[in-house]
């Protein structure tokens, strides 16, 4: 009897199983484990994660590593996914003071149009132009109301920005009531004596006129030109309770200098497509490009520079000269992505639309000997560079139950989708795109403005629902869910990630629906398109019909919809499709280790 290992070295995770053979030849599968990769794939930093691995499955099943007689690993492609998506666009930097914001406790309600004021200089205001009193947090509340009342008696105040959150303080102690926008920290960055316009929503409502061009057009009195410029700044105002834009008479609007640019598609003919035609037409150009040489971007331009930052970082990383490295394949998505607005006041920022770009770069053969014999060198284990991954995909993929030859597997990975089909007879067809579950997670935090990729990492994971009492939560799919016990009071009215064994409250003040929309659209952007790519690609005569299973393997089949969502798309071709569940045990994980392991017997006596 001995004990064998095999061992998939993936971009993000490293996958072992541990099988054991008798003396009649017969396998059986003991234990396994996984672990993230250490340092970059294929290279000999990956050892120390490998080891760890091992340890893990062995210690499971009570025995020390150095019982193993034989170690698999896997023959890395020579291809890496790169996760870098940059979003381009044109972008439009208007300058113009804003705020917008939702304070907590808004006072007062309507809108008006007025110049701004310091309250310590009110005195010498004049009678005849309505103002709107900027005051710091050094007065106290009661002074401000105090000196407005007074000032009031002479002249004509229309509206009020205060930088502490006293705004149903002051407004208490009004004579008059007035519009206020309260808590706007930079409050000092206000210019004094320019046109601006106020604007604060009823009780449960958002406002309309400053998130609207022609009602800031109306309030600021402007021209056509004026009014497009300012688009941008009610777009970034839609869904506010209350608002300020100031009327920055000189060089109002910047275009942006760098403009998006070509990609250029080095095939048997090169093609070129403007990135403004957006991500269906690049996508179109690129399938007819037939097999792919090299992409690259006109120089000096957002897609050039992005994809010569993708070469020469994966230059570093597989320490080859950045002429060497080729993209091999694209994957382009239409994205939104916050564009800052120069001179705001609170860092507002306006949803421009872009394309996202994840790449695909082919590099020279993985060192995957130079991890062996590390291995060896550690371990004293006998170690094999056994087979090529997504052939042993496939094979770990046959032993979900319900599945036979022909068979497709799509491996939904952090960096590439890749496809592979096995034959009866044994022939092999497999292919790597760029994009996966790493490039969904970018758009979700580029399109939902998070401030952490961790975030939106959670949000892909986990379905979402708000608590709406401490007694019940509404879920995504809008049943209602009732608790045994009463919630914690800090969970109300909540938006929450529905984890396993809690519930994470998101601090970003988003929407559900918006969060679901986004999250949704991302996978469907990535996932669903590549797997079509993919299996057209491998597909008998490129023909998706030809197909009857498809086993979906890797992290991103574990996610909670894309598997169904493949489903319904699949259906259409009358192609069985789902997550796989290697060895009726393992779920859609550990393929590639367990196809190594199963490729021992059929390849013999390739050790001692
Ligand atoms: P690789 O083979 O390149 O090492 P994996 O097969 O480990 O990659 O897949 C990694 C990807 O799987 C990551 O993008 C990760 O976010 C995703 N992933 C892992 N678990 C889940 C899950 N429960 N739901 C959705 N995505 C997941
Ligand atoms: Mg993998």
């Amino acid at each position: 009897m001995k004990l064998i290992a095999g061992v998939d070295i993936g971009n993000s995770t490293t996958e072992v199983c541990i099988s054991q053979i008798d003396s009649e030849g017969k396998m059986r599968f003991l234990s396994s484990s996984s672990r993230a990769t250490t340092g970059t794939k294929g290279t000999v930093a990956n050892t120390a994660g490998i080891i760890d691995a091992l340890g893990n499955a062995m210690e499971k099943i009570k025995k020390p590593v150095n019982e193993l007689s034989l170690i698999r690993i896997n023959e890395a492609a020579p291809v890496i996914g790169d996760t870098a998506m940059e979003t381009i666009t044109e972008t439009i930097i208007t300058e113009s003071s804003m705020i917008g914001h939702n304070p907590s406790t808004p006072a007062g309600a309507g809108q008006a149009a007025g110049m701004t004021i310091y309250l310590e200089h009110l005195s010498e205001g004049r009678e005849e132009t309505p103002y709107i009193v900027v005051a710091g947090s050094g007065t106290s509340y009661d002074e401000i109301a105090k000196t407005i009342n007074q000032h009031a008696k002479r002249l004509f105040i229309v509206g009020l920005i205060l930088q502490a959150d006293e705004g149903v303080l002051v407004e208490n102690r009004l004579d008059r009531k007035l519009p206020i926008v309260d808590e706007v920290k930079r409050i000092h960055d206000i210019p004094e004596w320019k046109e601006a316009a106020i604007e604060v929503a009823l009780a449960g409502q958002t406002i309309r006129m400053l998130s609207n061009p022609y009602g800031i057009a109306t309030l600021l009195k402007l021209n056509a030109e004026e009014t497009r410029a300012v688009t941008p700044i009610a777009k970034s105002l839609i869904g506010k309770r209350s608002a300020v834009v100031i009327k920055t008479p000189h060089g109002n609007v910047k275009e942006n200098i760098l403009p998006a640019g070509e990609i250029r598609i080095h095939a048997k003919e090169d093609c070129i497509v403007s990135i403004d035609a957006g991500a269906d037409k690049i996508m179109e150009v690129l399938a007819g490009a037939g097999e792919v040489q090299d992409i690259s971007g006109q120089k000096n331009t957002n897609i050039g520079n992005m994809l010569e930052k993708i070469r020469s970082g994966m230059g570093e990383l597989t320490k080859e000269q950045a002429g060497e490295i080729k993209i091999t394949d694209i994957l382009a998505v239409d994205t939104l992505a916050p564009v800052m607005i120069a001179g705001s006041l609170a860092g507002e920022t306006c949803m421009e639309k872009a394309v996202g770009v994840a790449a695909m770069v082919k590099t020279k053969q993985l060192p995957m000997e130079k991890i062996a014999e590390e291995l060896k060198k550690q371990l004293h284990i006998y170690v094999k560079v056994a087979g090529v991954e997504a052939v042993m995909a496939a094979l770990g993929a046959l032993t979900t139950p319900g599945t036979k030859l022909p068979l497709a597997i799509l491996d939904l990975g952090g960096g590439s989708t890749d496809a592979a089909i096995i034959h009866e007879d044994g022939n092999v067809a497999i292919t790597h795109k760029a994009g996966a579950g790493e490039l969904v997670s970018m758009l979700i935090q580029t399109e939902l403005g998070l401030s952490s990729r961790y975030i939106a990492e959670e949000i892909k994971k986990y379905p979402l629902a708000k608590i709406e009492s401490l007694y019940h939560m509404r879920l995504e799919s809008g049943a209602i869910h009732f608790f045994d016990e009463p919630v914690e009071p800090k969970y109300f009215g909540n938006v929450v990630l529905l984890k396993p064994d809690d519930m994470i409250i998101l601090e970003d003040d988003i929407p559900m629906e918006k969060i679901v929309f986004v999250r949704k659209e991302a996978k469907k952007k990535v996932f669903v398109k590549n797997a079509i790519r993919a299996l057209t690609e491998v597909a008998p005569e490129h023909n998706l019909r030809r197909i009857d299973h498809v086993v979906l393997v890797g992290g991103s089949a574990e996610d909670f919809e894309v598997p169904e969502m493949l489903m319904e798309e699949f259906a259409n071709y009358k192609i069985v499709c789902g997550r796989g569940n290697i060895r009726a045990s393992e779920g859609p994980r550990n393929a590639v280790a367990t196809g190594l392991v199963l490729s021992y017997i059929g390849a013999g006596n390739d050790h001692k």
